[in-house]
């Protein structure tokens, strides 16, 4: 069967809305358009009977109670909620520790926090790009607030060990916030279990709708608190103020419930495409390197570095295929990806490597295409820089 084109390649920026999603959104617009905090009337019943179906299907996928769940716009205000809501609450800035992979709505907040006096300790990741639970518990002292990590890493694909480090961080007596945007919905994740403090999810990387996002914020443990970073009406436990979208919760909360009954099949079958997709481009690229772990990393993720080979000129070779360098919200800024560059790349080698996300959609047809326009395109290159 001949493939569609433009092929898309590129899951970790954003992934299509599941018609079931859709459906539920439309029908949340047009027949329930209370404000679900208007308690005297049916309307605002039915909205808030959609809301909390919502936040029982989050809070079912990710292993917290559903009164857990503040809904946000997105893992962007949730980062910055974890953040700035714990700093905000104590008396003198302390330290907070990360890692040098975080994404741009943890590190560029962490930046704001140590203008305000917090003393930001971004613990390095190995060549693997994975962060050694040892090596953050090497960096928490006595005044250390919090660990913020993410589980999988948004450039390489990298699978953080975040139950080891929330359990290096209970042992200290540190809340961990964990940056799920990437994780949630792909792989097995567990609140409680886990141990996790804090927990950052998005909609829009689990084909729900953008805009939509929650922090599930653990219940019963003094340790963790906020100072809401949205004053107003006392929506989201008087945390995150502003009348519920309930659209938008219930596309989550539909994403939610997919992923949960798709989730291992996905990944299965994820895997095996990323694993063709790899083995076939290096049968024909016999110097193709996977940055980042083999092993943990997100299903279907790849980041191949291609020596020699700028992304800008191969994806300009290949607009059939739609794929990124990296993160989408900073390829504006024309540097190379900053995970790349944490890992220990030169800039040259950073910017001579690819992001391919695959997803739900995406067939071994799909896969096999991409190989051959992908090898062709290198070696076209290649002869023209007279480096084949
Ligand atoms: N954290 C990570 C690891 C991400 O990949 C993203 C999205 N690129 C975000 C946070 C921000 O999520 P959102 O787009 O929902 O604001």
């Amino acid at each position: 069967m001949p493939v569609r084109t433009p092929v898309y390649l590129d899951h970790l920026a954003a992934t299509p809305v599941d018609p079931a999603v859709l459906d539920a959104m439309v029908d949340a617009l047009r027949d329930h358009f209370g404000n679900a905090s208007s308690g005297t009337h049916a309307f605002g019943w039915s909205a808030n009977a959609l809301a909390d179906r919502a936040r029982e299907e989050v809070a079912a996928l990710v292993g917290c109670e559903p009164r857990e769940v503040i809904f946000t716009s997105g893992a962007t205000e949730s980062n910055n909620l974890a953040l700035r809501g714990t700093a905000d609450l104590w008396p003198q800035p302390g330290r907070i520790v990360s890692t040098t992979l975080e994404h741009s709505s943890v590190d560029r907040t962490l930046d704001d926090l140590a203008t305000r006096g917090w003393q930001v300790v971004r613990v390095p990741c190995g060549p693997d790009g994975l962060v050694r639970a040892d090596a953050i518990g090497a960096a928490l002292t006595a005044d250390t607030r919090l660990v913020t990590i993410n589980a999988a890493q948004n450039e390489l694909g990298t699978l953080q060990p975040w139950p080891q480090i929330a359990a290096v961080c209970r042992e200290r007596d540190v809340v961990c916030h964990v940056d799920a945007a990437q994780a949630a919905g792909k792989v097995p994740l567990d609140f409680r279990a886990d141990g996790i403090g804090l927990l950052s999810v998005s909609s829009h990387k689990m084909y729900g709708p953008k805009g939509a996002g929650a922090l599930i914020v653990r219940s019963g443990d003094p340790r963790v608190d906020l100072r809401p970073q949205l004053t107003g009406g006392g929506q989201e436990r008087g945390l995150r103020a502003g009348t519920l979208n309930v659209p938008a919760m219930v596309g989550m909360g539909v994403a939610c419930r997919l992923a949960r009954t798709r989730r291992d099949e996905d990944a299965v079958r994820l895997r095996r495409l990323g694993a063709r997709l790899y083995a076939r481009l290096a049968d024909r690229i016999g110097d193709l390197v996977l940055n980042g772990d083999a092993g943990a990393r997100l299903p279907g993720c790849l980041n191949l570095l291609v020596p020699g080979v700028p992304a800008g000129a191969l994806m300009r070779a290949v607009p059939t295929l739609a794929f990124s360098a990296g993160a989408a919200c900073t390829s504006g800024e024309g540097k190379p990806p900053a995970a790349l560059l944490a890992l220990g790349l030169d800039p040259e080698r950073a910017r001579s490597s690819i992001r391919l996300s695959l997803g739900r959609g995406t067939t071994e047809a799909e896969v096999d295409y991409a190989v051959d326009r992908l090898a062709d395109a290198i070696v076209a290159i290649r002869t023209e820089k007279g480096t084949a």
